[in-house]
């Protein structure tokens, strides 16, 4: 598996990848035609903000299953385009929330103190103790407008500072905002009330402009506005004409409305306005936490299993995705024996979760039963991004639902899928990590690890036909690791179930002999 690094990332992400055993290519400041001219060779791609990854290159990409975006935002990622392909694509978030948080504060201590110009002035050989009066932050309230991961740690450290806490997020519980001892205000009420303004929300259409002249009008005056989140949540031209009136205290920016931003603009020429190039995340350890986000789903999706942080796929916790992995590979293989059994013909799918299992979310599991079922016909480029629109694509219909009640076990994922030529019953529940089994075939109860060379085959209950079958692979020499013959009812005869483990793949004619001997009805081989 070839992974290709396209832009700087910490080399402890790089060390993490080349330990699970990836080839792991570092070329930074790849730009886009040299990245279209190499992409085929790789199974995984990282970048940052730069370079593209377009249509064009996605095209070219023959070989990719994921592109890891080290940083939050995509913009320069075809991500629609990438999920058509099947290609998952992850980000990092979080991973910078804490240097984020921790530039805040000390933007709103630089803007409070006026530490850049006392600098500046004392390097330009002055000692103008007088003139650099500032603010003290004890007792003065902070408005945190957008209480997501970075107003929540501001919130948190504003609370060392021994400040008042006020947040305006419609969209967060008031529970949250407990926790932290935030009181949650509406927006006119933190606007007029806020000592220190802080946005912290992403920008949308919503977002955007969201403090404007009107909002500037309202506000205290001595106060101190500060944007570490996104160009154009507050409107520059409004913070000027603020400025200019003499209303604000002093403004701290990270970011602009358009980076980098346009230096003759009259924003930089105010004393009381401090500025960073957009360096929120811009830490050691923000990079390195960014990367190992990154490293962690490439090797999660390079060795099959669920990805953490993906865009194009329902994110899972970490508890959740400790809680669904067997069921991930239990719910793929009971895709691929069903597909096995009814020789590719399927047109409906029912899945019941049943258990804890229906109090999570499960779009990754049903996707790993479309991903097994549609192996059989398409092969193994099938992926948990690709087959569902597959699926849709070809018609077949997929029905999910959730019951809380078990009998026996804590979770069953159960499964009908329904033919032209018959349908098959599958039920199976896990008992930690790697432990899943398969405990139901229709109506034979079985017991066993879906992993290997199996047989499945319905034969009739009586005596002899084990026998023969042993005898057929011994000649063949074929060894028999494992039989489990799942009877239905307590009475001999009948139809019953055979399923038998093998140590190598038996050939088309051993197959095509065994459903020859007298009483065996069928025989399926499944690797899985
Ligand atoms: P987040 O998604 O965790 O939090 C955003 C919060 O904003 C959420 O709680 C959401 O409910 C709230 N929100 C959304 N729309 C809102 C609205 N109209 N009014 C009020 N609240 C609203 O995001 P985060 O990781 O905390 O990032 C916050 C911002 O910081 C983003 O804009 C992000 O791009 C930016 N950021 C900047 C840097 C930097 O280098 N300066 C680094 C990282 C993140």
């Amino acid at each position: 598996m070839r992974v290709l690094i396209a832009s700087n990332i910490d080399s402890h992400a790089i060390e993490r990848m080349e330990k699970e055993g990836l080839e792991v290519d570092v070329m930074p400041g790849l730009d886009e035609e040299e990245l279209e001219r190499i992409i085929e060779n790789y199974d995984a791609l990282v970048v940052r903000s730069s370079p593209k990854v377009t249509a064009r290159i996605i095209d070219k990409a023959k070989k990719l299953k994921i592109i890891g975006r080290a940083g939050v935002g995509v913009d320069n990622i075809d991500v629609s385009y990438a999920t058509q392909k099947g290609i998952v694509v992850v980000n990092a978030p979080g991973g910078n929330t804490v240097s984020t948080a921790e530039l805040t504060i000390g933007m709103i201590l630089a803007a409070a103190r006026k530490i850049p110009q006392a600098d500046k002035s004392v390097k330009e050989g002055r000692w103008e103790r007088k003139k650099f009066v500032g603010k003290e932050l004890r007792g003065k309230t902070i408005g945190i407008i957008g209480l997501g991961r970075i107003g929540y740690e501001v919130a948190k450290r504003a609370r060392a500072f021994e400040m008042n806490v006020i947040a305006y997020d419609p969209y967060i519980s008031e529970a949250r905002a407990r926790e932290v001892g935030v009181k949650v205000v509406d927006l006119d009420e933190l606007v007029r009330n806020a000592d220190i303004i802080t946005v912290h929300v992403p920008k949308t259409k919503e977002t955007e402009n969201l403090i404007g002249e009107e909002e500037f009008e309202k506000m205290k005056e001595g106060v101190i506005v500060i944007n570490c989140a996104r160009g154009g949540i507050i409107n520059e031209k409004a913070l000027i004409n603020a400025l200019k009136s003499g209303k604000i205290y002093a403004a701290a920016l990270d970011v602009y409305e358009t980076e980098p931003p346009d230096f003759d603009s009259e924003l930089f020429t105010f004393d009381n306005v401090v500025t960073t190039p957009h360096i929120g995340a811009s830490t050691k350890e923000a990079q390195e936490i960014v990367g190992m986000i990154i490293a962690e789903d490439i090797v999660n999706m390079l060795h099959g299993y669920p990805v953490k942080n993906a865009v194009n796929l329902p994110s899972l916790s970490p508890e959740d995705f400790e809680f669904l992995m067997p069921y991930l590979k239990l719910a793929e293989k009971m895709g691929k024996i069903a597909a096995a059994r009814l020789s590719g013909n399927f047109e409906r799918v029912k899945i019941t979760y049943r258990g804890k299992l229906a109090e999570k979310d499960t779009s990754y599991l049903s996707r790993a039963v479309l991903k097994g079922l549609l192996e059989y016909i398409l092969g193994p480029n099938i992926n948990l991004v690709s087959a569902p629109p597959i699926a849709k694509e070809r018609g077949i219909e997929v029905e999910e639902s959730k019951i809380e009640r078990t009998d026996s076990y804590e979770s069953i994922i159960e499964m009908e899928v329904l033919g032209r030529n018959g349908s098959i019953y599958i039920a199976g529940t896990s008992f930690g990590r790697d432990d899943y089994r398969v405990i139901r075939i229709d109506k034979y109860k079985v017991d066993f690890v879906p992993e290997g060379h199996y047989i499945i085959s319905l034969h009739e209950d009586k005596p002899g036909v084990i026998g023969r079958v042993g005898t057929l692979f011994g000649r063949n020499g074929i060894n028999i690791a494992g039989m489990i013959v799942g009877r239905h009812g307590n009475k001999p005869g009948g139809i019953q179930l055979m399923l038998l483990l093998v140590d190598d793949p038996p050939s088309d004619e051993v197959l095509e002999e065994m459903e020859k001997l007298d009483g065996i009805l069928d025989a399926t081989y499944i690797c899985l």
